[in-house]
């Protein structure tokens, strides 16, 4: 096993702050996370692979379907005794899967919407819901998905269809580099 000092627990520590050996795997986090049973790895599972510190447990969870379900609701921070910001954690993770070309296959849909709500911020600074909704269909090709809420939507004015800049994009595009 590689030691603390060049293996992902220091990876993930210089990059998140987040010391994954400080969990004591108490489980606290997973048995309050709302989406644990359809996760491969529950958040705690999660840790306790990072903690061996091994290029495979590593890539285990950088290949997981679970870094991909978490919402980010925050639960499984309120809960720690540790206090181990996991969805930061996750956050990490997931841009790392995508940096390494290791994400999960099945979570392409997920994915999808990832990829097209963080073009969204990065070109216009916010939430832009029809660039968000265009990005994600021309990634999945799923034309027709929600295509009968489109209509109602636009009318009722929740769909603008030209995106609200906000003041400092050069700085958001920074942020992002
Ligand atoms: S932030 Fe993610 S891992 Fe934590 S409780 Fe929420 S969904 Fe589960
Ligand atoms: S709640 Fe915190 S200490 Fe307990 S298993 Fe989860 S991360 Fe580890």
């Amino acid at each position: 096993m590689p030691s603390e000092k060049q293996g992902c627990i220091a990876e993930v520590k210089s990059a998140t702050g987040v010391n994954a050996n400080r969990c004591y795997q108490c489980g606290k986090c997973s048995a309050g996370c709302a989406l644990n049973e359809n996760m491969d790895y529950p958040p705690s599972v999660v840790m306790r692979l990072l903690q061996t510190n091994s290029e495979e447990c590593y890539g285990s969870v950088l290949r997981s379907q679970a870094i991909w379900l978490c919402a980010s609701c925050q639960s499984c921070l309120t809960r720690c005794p540790m206090q181990i910001d996991i969805p930061l954690l996750m956050d990490y993770l997931r841009a790392q899967a995508l940096e390494k070309k290791v994400a999960n296959k099945k979570s392409k849909k997920i994915i999808a919407f990832h990829r097209a709500f963080l073009d969204s911020l990065r070109y216009t600074g916010r939430l832009y819901e029809v660039g968000l909704v265009a990005g994600y269909k021309l990634r999945t090709l799923d034309f027709l998905q929600d295509l009968s809420v489109a209509p109602r939507m636009l009318l009722k004015g929740k769909l603008p269809l030209l995106p609200e800049m906000v003041k400092g994009r050069k700085l958001m595009k920074k942020l992002f580099r």
